[in-house]
């Protein structure tokens, strides 16, 4: 990687072992992606070279929960179809994330009837909603970030009495044009 060039010979580095673990989980998020429609094509797009999800380490899309660690909902969820997102999110392993992508899975959307869950947060946890009809892949970007900001911070994610709760991040639609990756610190306390 080039590590070496840059450190002197037998230098070594002095961190603290949190740091270095939650560097480990905020640059290896697996996702679970979960599309139902429309917005995944954004989702398949975020991994294409174009926007590429692999410079936040979180490419590894397993379609298998058991080896994932970040949900993301992408599209409408019916209500016969969540008892199947309700198991794959228990099947997921801890400490695990979830990203609500787009208007549909974070409120039903333009979907207002009742065979259409009017929001995901109503059953799991939710950690990000990523806006939009569909989100950009620059958005749903943000989110990733959004949670491994919060890795970085935090390391796991909060729990009350026993229970996950949801971290319930609201992303605010911007168009302003940044360099990507924006870098990640942990903030001053
Ligand atoms: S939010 Fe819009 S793009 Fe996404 S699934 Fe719903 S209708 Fe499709």
């Amino acid at each position: 990687m080039g590590l070496e060039a840059a450190l002197p010979v037998d230098g070594f580095l002095t961190t603290q072992l949190r740091r270095v673990i939650n560097w480990a989980r905020r640059s290896s998020l697996w996702p679970m992606p979960f599309a139902t429609a429309c917005c995944g094509i954004e989702l398949m797009a975020t991994a294409c070279s174009r926007f590429d999800v692999a410079r936040f380490g979180a490419e590894a899309m397993r379609f298998s929960p058991r080896q994932s660690d970040m949900l993301i909902v992408a599209g409408r969820v019916s209500t016969k179809t969540m008892p199947v997102l309700q198991r794959i999110y228990l099947q997921m392993a801890e400490p695990k994330w979830v990203i609500s992508m787009g208007a549909c899975a974070s409120t039903g959307g333009v979907f207002d009837t009742y065979a259409v869950v009017q929001g995901i947060d109503q059953f799991i946890p939710v950690d990000v909603y990523v806006p939009g009809c569909p989100p950009r892949p620059e958005m749903l970007l943000e989110g990733i970030m959004a949670i491994q900001r919060i890795i970085d911070r935090d390391g796991i994610p909060p729990m009350q009495g026993g229970k996950r709760v949801g971290l319930g991040l609201a992303l605010q639609p911007t168009h302003a044009v940044r360099p990507q990756p924006v870098g990640l610190g942990v903030p001053a306390t």
